[in-house]
């Protein structure tokens, strides 16, 4: 049976301010596909090559995804997202195409932001991959990177993987995924920003995030965001009591701090 795939095409409104923290990879985002698609004259005049994508590597839920919509809600353009373990589970030999529908449904969509994910399951090495024709795979991907049939211009690519190292180093030749972004777990300052984020327009009482950040160790943004759930779930059994929405306090969030766990020391202990 033949399956399409259905990848998720949106205009989001967030922006970078909307992500907290990541100011080195926002930076690199920036100069590398923003400014590109803002001012090609300029890369053109330097003789500076334009085209390729970003690789994002890092823990879980540490705002990769995030930071790839809010890259397409920063200059307006559509976002694509699709996961390549998506375009795997199709039947055999249809996730060519369907990689390739993909990129013509960005194509047509530019200025895109096109996301991929998981990406490290195009790894050569992964016996399934073999077995099931996936250098064929990985081959279609490659050229469509390179925009052998049709220009890729306007398309902005980004793509992340938790496990960077399972990868084929073939994605990483210039002009493909030729810049490679560790996304660290938040540092305070970032965590902070994160905390401001999440809260920014809900009901609350003056709260010292410094000091809900300086306990969150080894926390990621999405763990965070954990956080700031339960605090909101506490705030809300109380303020239908009350039939009123009630403002959050430092102690709520001091309570949900107690009920999650922190989840990126894993990753750098187990990932490899
Ligand atoms: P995965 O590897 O699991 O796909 P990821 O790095 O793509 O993880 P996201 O899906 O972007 O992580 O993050 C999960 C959620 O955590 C986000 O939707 C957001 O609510 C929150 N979050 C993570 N990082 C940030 C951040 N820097 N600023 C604000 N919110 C964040």
């Amino acid at each position: 049976p033949e399956r399409e795939i259905y990848p998720s095409l949106e205009r989001p409104t967030i922006k970078f301010k909307d992500v907290g923290g990541m100011e080195k990879v926002k930076e690199e985002i920036e100069m590398k596909i923003i400014h590109p698609l803002q001012h090609p004259e300029l890369y053109k005049a330097y003789g500076k090559q334009v085209g390729g994508g970003i690789l994002m590597y890092g823990p879980p839920g540490c705002g990769k995804t995030l930071l790839a919509r809010a890259t397409a809600g920063q200059v307006n353009a559509s976002f694509l997202s699709v996961g390549i373990n998506d375009i795997l589970d199709m039947w055999i030999g249809n996730s060519e195409k369907n990689l390739h529908q993909v990129f013509e449904l960005a194509r047509a969509q530019a200025p895109c932001v096109l996301f991929f994910d998981e990406v490290d399951a195009l790894g050569a090495s992964r016996t399934d991959m073999r077995k099931s024709g996936g250098r064929h795979l990985i081959n279609q991907f490659l050229s469509e990177l390179d925009g052998v049939e049709h220009s890729n211009e306007g398309v902005l690519i980004l793509a992340a993987t938790n496990t960077p190292w399972n990868m084929d180093s073939a994605f990483r030749r210039p002009g493909r995924f030729d810049r490679i972004v560790f996304v660290t777990p938040p540092d305070q300052a970032a965590k902070e920003a994160i905390l401001e984020v999440l809260l920014h327009g809900k009901p609350s009482q003056k709260l010292n995030l410094e000091a809900i950040a300086k306990k969150a160790k080894d926390f990621s943004g999405a763990d965070l965001k954990a956080i700031v759930d339960v605090a909101i779930e506490l705030k809300l059994r109380e303020s239908m009591k009350k039939g009123q929405p009630l403002p959050i306090e430092q102690n709520d969030l001091l309570k949900a701090l107690d009920q999650v766990k922190p989840s990126t020391k894993e990753w750098f202990t187990t990932a490899r």
